[in-house]
Formats: structure tokens, sequence, C-alpha cells
């Protein structure tokens, strides 16, 4: 058997192909290159600058719509987009939000449910990371049930007319173009009727994003509110693929898959931390990894952060084979979310005081995971997405 490697204790590379391991390592290096060495003063400072720029060059790796085809989009397999959200939070899990919302939720719902001159408009220059795209779902009153929402899209003549506000939407300042989920009115003026997804050009009269501010969570990402206030838009501004709620559900699903694979970037990052400050910083005499109890810290978290990769490799898998079920999905994300925030801490643990600077990227990534717990569906929602699958009893309401 090969020698035993301790950053791939399971041999899970084996699992992978050349080009796997290529893409991996291209957009590591860019990772190291274009994030690593800034992103302690971005999160400081609660910005992300120069982020047209990071877009571009995204889109020049091919990482955003990755695993979509055609319109300029690179076409990978799902496990490839997988490794590439990986190596992007092991960066920060700002840089992977930006990512996965540009690919999987604004991307994909236009590749999935667009017209083809929707496509043909804004897909390229997407995957090119010309435009930057968000997703509006969650408003201020309505978040894990998203059936409520009260924005709503009115008829008048041949024109939609969308009134109504969304809030935390990643990417929302800087969006070319925003996905804005809304309910129509179809049933005639009540506004009960169908949930629909809409193109909203930046710049469109009636729309603006302003910034959120006083985040303590993803500082280096930008969230925003969308404001919609009688933004009349043309009749083909609607996705025509997409009736109902299934429709954005569909696309938190494949961006929800991407964070499986993110979350354990994010935990490797505060493992490796810890493993070499564990065997460089001496008390009583010794490196503090040669005391038992680091050992079983490091041990354990070693296990977690294994299992969870191999986890979404399998998932990965599924996915490439048109076999992965939302439940599955479900189980992955709770899972590995869950036990990133775990190692994170423990990561913490054994740096002492220095586990809460800046200086090293633990605090960084235990913050910001607990915006990703909560976002593409908090725990508790998976938690009864399974529960649900298991009992076959709905706990929802
Ligand atoms: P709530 O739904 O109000 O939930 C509050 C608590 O109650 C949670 O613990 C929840 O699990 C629990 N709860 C709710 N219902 C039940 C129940 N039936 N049983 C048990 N417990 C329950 N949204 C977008 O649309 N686009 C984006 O780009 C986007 N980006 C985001 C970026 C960041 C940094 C953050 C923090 C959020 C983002 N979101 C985005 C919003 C995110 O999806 C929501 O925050 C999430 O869906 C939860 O909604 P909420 O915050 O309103 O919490």
């Amino acid at each position: 058997a090969p020698p035993f490697d301790p950053g791939d204790p399971l041999g899970l590379d084996d699992l992978l192909t050349p080009e796997d391991l290529a893409i991996r390592d291209t957009v590591r290096a860019w990772a190291a290159d274009r994030v690593l060495p800034y992103v302690a003063d971005w999160y400081e400072r609660g910005e992300l600058p120069g982020v047209r720029e990071l877009a571009r060059e995204l889109g020049g790796l091919g990482a955003l719509g990755m695993s979509l085809t055609g319109y300029g989009c690179a076409g990978a397999s799902a496990v490839q987009y997988g490794l590439a959200c990986l190596e992007l939070e092991a960066a920060d899990s700002g840089i992977r939000s930006l990512v996965s919302v540009q690919g999987s939720l604004a991307m994909y719902a236009i590749h999935r449910y667009g017209s083809e001159e929707q496509k043909e408009r804004w897909l390229p220059a997407m995957a090119a990371g010309e435009t930057i795209g968000c997703f509006g779902l969650t408003e201020p009153d309505h978040g894990s049930d998203p059936s409520g929402m009260c924005t709503r899209a009115r008829r008048d003549g041949g024109d939609w007319v969308l009134t109504g506000r969304k809030m935390w939407i990643t990417n929302g300042s800087v969006a070319g173009v925003a996905v804005v989920w809304a309910r129509t009115d179809d049933d005639g003026g009540e506004g009960g009727g169908d949930i629909r997804g809409f193109l909203v050009p930046a710049g469109t009269p009636g729309f603006s994003a302003p910034e959120i501010i006083h985040k303590w969570s993803l500082r280096a990402s930008v969230t925003s509110e969308l404001v919609l206030d009688e933004v009349r838009l043309p009749g083909d501004a609607v996705l025509p693929g997409a009736v109902g709620l299934r429709g954005p559900l569909s696309c938190l699903g494949h961006a929800r898959y991407g964070i499986v694979w993110g979350s354990m970037g994010a935990a490797r990052s505060c493992f490796e931390s810890a493993l070499q400050y564990a065997r460089t910083r001496e008390q009583f005499g010794r490196p503090i990894g040669g005391f038992q109890l680091t050992q079983a810290k490091l041990a354990d978290m070693a296990l977690e952060l294994h299992k969870g990769i191999l986890l979404a490799h399998h998932l990965g898998r599924r996915m490439d084979a048109g076999r992965l079920r939302a439940e599955q999905v479900s189980f992955g994300k709770l899972n590995n979310v869950r036990e990133a925030i775990e190692i994170c801490r423990t990561a913490r643990t054994v740096l002492g005081a220095n586990g809460i600077s800046l200086e090293y990227p633990v605090m960084r990534h235990a913050t910001n995971l607990e915006s990703v717990l909560t976002y593409e569906g908090t725990s508790e929602m998976h938690q009864l997405v399974l529960g649900k699958a298991l009992t076959g009893l709905d706990a929802f309401r």
C-alpha cells in the first residue's frame, strides 16, 4: 500500500481522474494567489474589493456555471464542480458564495427555466464573469417558508410590474441581473397566483440593491436588500419554464450540493492550521501536538473531515449519474456544515489565543459557517426533510 498521507489519510484522491485533479489544482492555485493573501484584510474591512475583477478571473477559470453546458459554460462534472467549491471555500466561504450564487442559483435558473433569448442574452456574459447575477427569494418576513412571499408581479398590458422587498441577497449590489421570485396576480388580482421568476436588469427604474452592513459573518461577501418599487418589466422578463415554488427550490438544491463540498474546504483549512500549529507550538517543553488530548482532537477532526469529503464525493457521483435525491443533498448539507463548524471550533482551541486572531483563518471560517448553516435551508429544515423522508410524516407545518 502507498505511504500514509496526512493530507489524504483515506487515499480519496484515488477516486479522482487526472482531469479532476488538474481542475482542483488550478482552482487551489488561483485561490492561493488571488484570495488567501488578502482575504483577512477584506474580512476585517467588511468588503470584497475588486469583486468584478475576481468574477472575471473566476469566469476565465471556467468556475462560473461550471457544470452547465453550452452558452460558454464549462460543462464540468458535478464532482469537478464540487472540488472547485471545496478549494474556493478553503480560501473563504464568501468567495465560494459568489460562485455558488452566480452559477448554481442565477445561471442555473436561467439555464433550466429561461427562454432561448434569455439564455443567449445572459449566460455567456455570466459564464465569463462579465455580468454578475443574484437570486432573490428570501424576504424580511419570509425565509424558511418562502411560499408566503409578499413580492407581487402584476400584469399591466403586456408588461409586468414588480413590487416588494428581498433580504439577505448575495451579490445583490454588484449584480447586473437579479433573478427575482414573485407571486403573480394570475388569479385575477388577489395576488394568489403562481410564484414565477423574473429577470431584472440592474438600473431598471424602481429597482435598487442597498448593501447590508453590520454582518459578523461572510464579511468578504456582498449581501444586499433588493427593493422593487413598481418595477416595470417587458412581458418576456419572466422565466417561461418555472411555475410555482418548485422552480426556485430546484435551484437551491443545486447550490446546496456545492455547499456539501465547500464546507469541507473551510474545515480543511482549519484542520491544516491546527495540525501545523500543534507540531510547532511548544508548552511544558514539548510540542502541544505531542499531548494525547491534542492528538485526540486532531484525530477526530481528521475523521469528520475525510468522512465528509467521502460523502460529498458519493453525492457528486450520484448527481453525475442523475440519481441524486433532494433528501440526499439535505443529508450531506446537514452533516457537513455541522461537522465543519465542529472542526473549526476544535481547531480554535488548539490555537489557543491565536485561534481568535485574524492572523489565522480559523475564526474567520468559524464565523462564516454560521451563515452557511442558515442559508440554503437551515439545519433545522434539513432535519425536517430527513425526518419526513424517514417517517413519512410531515412536521413542517
Ligand atoms: P427563519 O426562517 O425565520 O428561521 C429562524 C429559525 O427558525 C431557524 O432556526 C429555522 O430553522 C427555524 N424554523 C423555521 N421554521 C421552522 C419549523 N417549521 N420547524 C422548526 N424550526 C423552524 N436568500 C436568498 O434568497 N438569496 C441569497 O442569495 C441569500 N444569501 C444569503 C446570504 C447570507 C449571508 C445569509 C445569512 C442569508 C442569505 N439568504 C439568501 C437567506 C437565507 O436563505 C435565509 O436566511 C434562510 O432561508 C433562513 O431564513 P430566515 O433567516 O428568515 O430564518
